[in-house]
């Protein structure tokens, strides 16, 4: 079906908020989810003393609808964001969503939007934003037995400004994001709020983002604030750090794949900051990030720099052209990642 778009800039989208036509909402209590509902309001009701405000009983997800060639609207691995956010709630004694009802409820958001869905070829996608909070009141610190879970759509291009360009990283030595046995696993609201100092600060100094250590040692490398990180070794290989303190990414885990096909022999492994000098290539990654190339690293008074600097790298750029044709419908997905978003 053909649906008669909004009217923007699309090639030229903001990673930023903008007002959509719906959002859908369905409420926990009793010990049961509702049936939701689609509702135009962008703000929630919500009482002074629920637990999301006071002890950070809140968890989100990010994922992308893409229209393909032919008009269709996809989801990029939405299963994988279901159970992630299934495991955030549980991690934090929230109630969880089903899986099934999370995707019901991401397709009934992009439905509802399908007029905000950019064209493909744009370079942009409709952002979706799922998130649970706690919304029952509590004083003293526990969970609640009420809870909101919504999700939100939102046309969006790239997350950082400068798109598929090399950006400027810092490591990060007096922050640390999460701790080893902490929550740094989940996508739950306080991981940010902790790391919001640092990535603040280093944009303050003219780098992008940081890039986070272990908080037990603080020798091995992390991730990136919104995004993982990973390298191409001198020998080709591809490497992403293994801890228990860096959010799963669903798009790392697919460029995995994607590495594995290209001969990369991907591993993950604890990454010392050292190798960072030793490095071909590197890069973020992440669903707003998709592949982001990292230019240079900054690690107290020394720095590497990838390349020129400026110019993407080849792996890196033929990772992105994969994933991204994948993602779009372009390539074909032997994987079963790609989803047709039924109706509308
Ligand atoms: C969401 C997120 C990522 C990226 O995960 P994807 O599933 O690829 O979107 C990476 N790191 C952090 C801290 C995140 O919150």
């Amino acid at each position: 079906m053909t649906v008669k778009k909004v009217d923007l800039d699309w090639a030229n989208l903001p990673f930023a908020y903008r007002d959509t036509d719906q959002n859908v909402r369905y409420t926990w209590k009793n010990g049961r989810w509702d049936e939701g509902v689609l509702t135009d309001s962008a703000h929630i009701p919500l009482h002074m003393a629920a637990t999301s405000l006071h002890y950070g009983q809140a968890a989100f997800e990010g994922l992308k609808a893409f229209e393909t060639e032919s008009g269709e609207v996809v989801v990029f691995r939405i299963d994988e964001n279901a159970q992630r956010m299934h495991d955030s709630c549980k991690k934090i004694l929230m109630a969880a969503p089903p899986p099934e009802m999370f995707v019901e409820a991401v397709y009934r958001v992009v439905n509802a939007n399908r007029r905000f869905v950019p064209p493909h070829g744009s370079g942009a996608s409709l952002y979706i934003r799922p998130l649970v909070i706690g919304t029952g009141p509590k004083v003293g610190v526990a969970p609640t037995d009420e809870y909101l879970f919504v999700v939100f759509a939102t046309p969006a291009g790239p997350y950082f400004k400068t798109g598929f360009k090399p950006v400027n990283l810092i490591v990060e030595e007096k922050v640390d994001r999460a701790a080893s046995l902490g929550v740094g696993d989940v996508k739950v609201a306080g991981n940010y709020a902790a790391g919001m100092r640092a990535s603040m600060g280093a944009k303050a100094r003219g780098y992008t983002e940081v890039l986070f250590l272990d908080a037990k040692e603080k020798k091995y490398i992390d991730e990136s604030g919104p995004a993982n990180f990973f390298a191409i070794t001198a020998e080709g290989q591809y490497v992403t750090p293994l801890s228990p303190s860096i959010l799963p990414s669903i798009t790392n885990k697919s460029l995995i794949t994607l590495a594995d096909e290209m001969g990369l022999d991907p591993l993950r492994r604890p990454v010392h900051v050292e190798e960072i000098f030793s490095f071909e290539e590197a890069g973020c990654c992440g669903t707003a990030a998709v592949i982001t190339p990292i230019g240079a690293i900054t690690w107290g008074d020394r720095k590497v720099v990838y390349g020129d600097g400026v110019t993407p790298q080849p792996i890196c750029t033929a990772l992105y052209e994969r994933l991204v044709a994948v993602q779009m419908g372009d390539a074909e997905d032997k994987w079963g990642w790609v989803r047709k978003v039924p109706g509308g």
